[in-house]
């Protein structure tokens, strides 16, 4: 029985995806489902949610937690998952403790679990993990484990534009994770989202901070950029549909944005401007090599490379037409994201400013 729950969406998501109270699995197990659905019901599916700490991998544990299906989180840092604990009901969300290079801890994560998200991804290389640790050799032993432990699906997030070709490292690495997972669980399903937007992510946050942004192509590159809560609606989906397993998913916005219209509607959304400095790509790469002896994340040089780059949508992926899903469109979600980088005049929204400039003059006795 699907059952829609109107969440406040434009479109009524529905959260029971497994549609019968006993299913049967790809490897073959048989799940029995009890409740009619939601919180307090058991999908009596287990999923383990890789990088369930980052921006995306907080929202697919929650959507596997708010339905019952019991979400095993591995983590390496405490203070990041705490807030993953009230996404589902009391003894859902289970964390563990991993190391990306301890194959046992990862074995563990898996050992019983029906549904495996790999979230796990990095924008810049640390001096303990490079990109190929990461998307190759993580997603690797990853992909080994669900093998070993015969899990039925298998979602490994990639990224957009992931080519062996690509002059970014970032690109060729995520590319080379895809054919890795590929060649040890053939039908493991692979998402590649366009960048995301949504609530503390590093997109419009990044736009919309007050240093200036450091640029090598006057901001013409071209995104799809996706909300994040349409991808984990979407990775959720694909979870739950076996007619999904070994297909290549690109989650990306109907419409392309250069950077620049991104920045103009940052702009828009926060009444200030955005400035960024562009810099020949020879001085660009000098200022961000020598940057990367600074001890926290700065603009790293495959970051420069990147911006060189459009996203090329790739015309065999599917995309979310083929989940019978409509993504939402950047602007609808910009003032909703940047409102509390307004100025406080602005903070009103919708509020005719100069009226509350009067107002406030008024009462308040603010001079401007
Ligand atoms: P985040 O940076 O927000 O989160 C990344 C997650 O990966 C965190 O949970 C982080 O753990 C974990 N992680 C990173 N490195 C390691 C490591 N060495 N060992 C163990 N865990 C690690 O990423 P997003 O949620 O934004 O992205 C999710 C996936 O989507 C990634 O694969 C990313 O490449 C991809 N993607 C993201 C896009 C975007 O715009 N955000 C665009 C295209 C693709 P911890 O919290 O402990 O650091």
């Amino acid at each position: 029985m699907r059952r829609p729950v109107f969440t406040g969406l434009k479109v009524p998501v529905f959260r029971r995806f497994y549609q019968k109270d006993v299913s049967v699995t790809l490897a073959g197990k048989t799940i029995v489902s009890t409740g009619p659905g939601g919180r307090s019901s058991r999908s009596g599916f287990t999923a383990t949610v890789f990088g369930a700490s980052g921006l995306l991998g907080t929202h697919v544990a929650h959507r596997f937690a708010e339905d019952g299906t019991i979400t095993i989180v591995p983590y390496r840092e405490e203070m990041k998952k705490r807030h993953l604990k009230v996404s589902g009901d009391l003894g859902v969300v289970n964390f563990l403790e991993m190391d990306l290079r301890n194959v046992e801890s990862i074995d563990q994560a898996v050992r019983h679990s029906d549904i495996v998200v790999n979230c796990i991804g990095r924008t810049y290389e640390t001096k303990n993990f490079s990109y190929s640790d990461v998307h190759v050799e993580g997603a690797k032993r990853i992909a080994q484990a669900c093998a070993n432990n015969n899990v039925s699906r298998l979602i490994h997030v990639s990224a957009f534009n992931a080519d062996l070709e690509s002059p970014s490292e970032f690109n060729r690495t995520k590319a080379l994770g895809e054919l890795v997972v590929k060649d040890i669980v053939p039908n493991a399903t692979i998402v590649r989202p366009a960048t995301m937007f949504g609530f503390k992510d590093n997109f419009l946050s990044r736009l919309a901070s007050t240093a200036s942004v450091m640029t090598v192509n006057e901001n013409r590159e071209v995104l799809y950029p996706t909300h994040v809560r349409d991808v984990a609606d979407a990775i959720y989906k694909i979870a739950f549909d076996d007619s999904t397993a070994g297909e290549l998913y690109e989650l990306r916005s109907l419409k392309g944005y250069s950077v620049a219209e991104c920045v103009n509607l940052v702009a828009k959304a926060t009444h200030r401007n955005h400035p960024s400095i562009n810099l020949p790509m020879p001085i660009a790469m000098a200022i961000s090599k020598a940057c990367q002896y600074l001890w926290w994340p700065t603009i790293c040089p495959d970051e420069l490379v990147r911006q060189t780059l459009d996203h090329v949508p790739d015309p065999l992926a599917k995309t979310f037409a083929d989940l019978d899903m409509t993504p939402d469109a950047l602007e609808q979600w910009t003032d909703h994201y940047l409102q509390d980088l307004r100025p406080y005049i602005y903070l009103h929204q919708g509020a005719d400013s100069e009226k509350v400039q009067q107002k406030e003059k008024e009462y308040v006795h603010i001079s401007y």
